[in-house]
């Protein structure tokens, strides 16, 4: 039997083709928009509400991208990627880790202190709302970046507080960091302060 025969064999039999599963995300957009709207509340109650009046767009899905927040005036998109769109856990890890890059308003290059609470906000809604804990949702520098944010006690309220000051993930300097989180070292506050990658 040739490859094409056997792919089609149940057709000519007149047997129903084999059907995927449907409620995956990207079959699913009112679910994901829904979802969208509740780590939008709850990101703006761990971190300070957003900083602009910009319009963040519903998110959609697009090929060849992992996950990317951009903004062109006045409007931000957030595409979401391929293992989002299959699983439902990836996907809230991926819309939550976006919003929190699109919370600043996208004004400068993301610090690894912003990728890192990205993902510290992304992988812990998903696990709160899975009940695992999807760390290869972080991973390489990713991953480092989260372990970095990770080692500042009580992460999300110091942010919180910078923020209300003013002071977007993306432009805090050291001793700003280091003043809002005293348990902090030098060397690791230089490094979060730094352009991510
Ligand atoms: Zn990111």
């Amino acid at each position: 039997m040739s490859h094409l025969e056997s792919e089609f064999a149940p057709l000519w039999r007149g047997e129903p083709p084999a059907i995927s599963p449907c409620d995956v995300p990207v079959f699913n957009l009112d679910e994901v928009h829904r979802l969208q709207t509740l780590l939008l509340r709850e990101a703006e109650k761990v971190l300070g509400p957003r900083t602009h009046d910009h319009t963040i767009e519903p998110a959609r899905f697009a090929a060849g991208t992992s996950g990317r927040a951009l903004r062109k005036g006045r409007v931000i998109t957030i595409d979401l990627g391929r293992i989002a769109a299959t699983d439902w856990q990836s996907c809230v890890a991926e819309l939550g880790h976006e919003l929190v890059h699109a919370l600043d308003g996208l004004t400068g290059d993301q610090t690894w202190l912003e990728e890192g609470m990205a993902c510290a906000f992304g992988v812990g809604q998903a696990a709160a709302m899975f009940d695992s804990v999807p760390m290869h949702r972080a991973p390489g520098a990713y991953g480092e970046a989260l372990k970095m944010v990770a080692s500042i006690p009580d992460q999300f309220a110091v942010i919180k507080g910078l923020r209300a000051r003013g002071i977007p993930m993306c432009r805090v300097t050291p001793s700003q960091l280091m003043a809002a989180a005293p348990g902090i070292d030098a060397a690791t506050a230089t490094k979060l302060c730094e352009r991510f990658r």
